[in-house]
């Protein structure tokens, strides 16, 4: 049997734009340029993406709803027999477009960060957005009455909102009788949350990491929640691309877009290795799998053992693979403020 060669995922973030200012956001979107392309342009690289063959494509970015042909863009893909998931903060959602994404989605993600107005808003930067994204998971809730709908939640973990998740469980997920799942998963440094002091102050302590890895935490997490909905939990360590890991072949294999087109070598780092509408998918999947065994990468990540640790190694590996606006960007993020 041909084997397959390229990523078995496909992330592609379609625009930094973003009415949110999320305190973790990886990709600073709402903060930089949207880099958005053309309608034609999306296209095309929907269908560099579909080449690819991978399992399936998660659409991020950015808010993929401030996208006007995003219908559009996922039906190329979903034609091409791709499983499509799109991940959203619900603020845009309404009927109209709940139905018309679970035409073509094989999954819809709204993303919830605290399980309490206040939580949610403080580190989605937007007052506000807690009860927007309450209105999209019920509207959500009401297509999913109509026809099988699969969606649900995902919560990115903080230290702030790491003893939320049995609220999350009791209180959230049964407001929401068609709720598929909801998914906890540790933050990662990469973006605004490889900053110095974020690391100390909201990613995970090891102890929340023991934690979170616990089956038994798990398991209360699940009997917590109603038995119609699943509850995953993740440390996302995956994502740290350790050499030890990579040499066992226990890796990430996703291939991450930008929205104009470029690829990034790995999806939580910056450095890119060609773009999607000009280069082969055989040949940026070479260029990327061979930065993850690059000796500079290596090096920077083969001693981490900490959440902290691998901040700091993110930091370097940003700093050697970014380009030259990549690096004036990172010296232009904001402190983290400490309150
Ligand atoms: S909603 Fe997502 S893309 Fe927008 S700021 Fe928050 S984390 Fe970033």
């Amino acid at each position: 049997m041909e084997s397959h060669e390229g990523p078995d995922e496909v992330i592609w973030d379609i625009t930094y734009a973003c009415p949110l200012r999320c305190v973790h956001c990886y990709s600073e979107s709402g903060r930089r340029p949207a880099r958005r392309l053309s309608e034609d342009g999306m296209l095309r690289v929907a269908e560099a993406i579909a080449a690819m063959r991978p399992h399936g494509v998660s659409i991020a970015g950015g808010e993929p709803l401030l996208i006007p042909n995003l219908i559009q863009v996922i039906e190329r893909m979903a034609a091409a027999g791709l499983k499509v998931a799109v991940y959203t903060s619900g603020w845009l959602m309404d009927h109209d477009t709940a139905r018309k994404l679970a035409d073509v989605c094989d999954k819809i993600v709204v993303s919830v960060d605290g399980a309490t107005p206040e939580v949610h808003d403080r580190i989605r930067g937007r007052q506000g957005s807690f009860s927007r994204a309450m209105r999209a998971l019920t509207i959500l809730d009401e297509v999913g009455a109509e026809r099988p709908l699969n969606f649900g939640i995902d919560c990115i973990l903080l230290q702030s909102n790491f003893q939320q998740m049995e609220l999350f469980c009791e209180t959230i997920a049964p407001r929401f009788g068609h709720l598929r799942f909801v998914a906890f998963g540790a933050a990662v440094p990469g973006g605004l949350a490889s900053r110095a002091r974020f690391d100390e102050h909201e990613l995970l302590t090891e102890e929340q990491i023991k934690q979170l890895n616990d089956p038994g935490h798990a398991q209360r997490l699940r009997a917590l929640a109603p038995a119609s909905v699943t509850v995953g939990t993740t440390d996302n360590r995956i994502l740290q691309m350790h050499p030890e890991l990579v040499a066992r072949g226990i890796v990430f294999n996703v291939l991450q877009i930008e929205p104009d087109g470029e690829v990034r070598a790995m999806p939580i780092y910056e450095g890119t290795v060609g773009n999607v509408l000009s280069d082969p998918p055989d040949v940026l999947w070479k260029r990327a799998k061979a930065r993850w065994s690059d000796p500079f990468v290596t090096n920077a990540l083969s001693g981490v053992k900490t959440m902290k640790q691998w901040a700091e190694a993110a930091r370097l590996i940003d700093q050697r693979f970014g380009t030259t606006a990549v690096r004036e960007r990172i010296s232009r993020r904001p402190e983290f403020p400490v309150l």
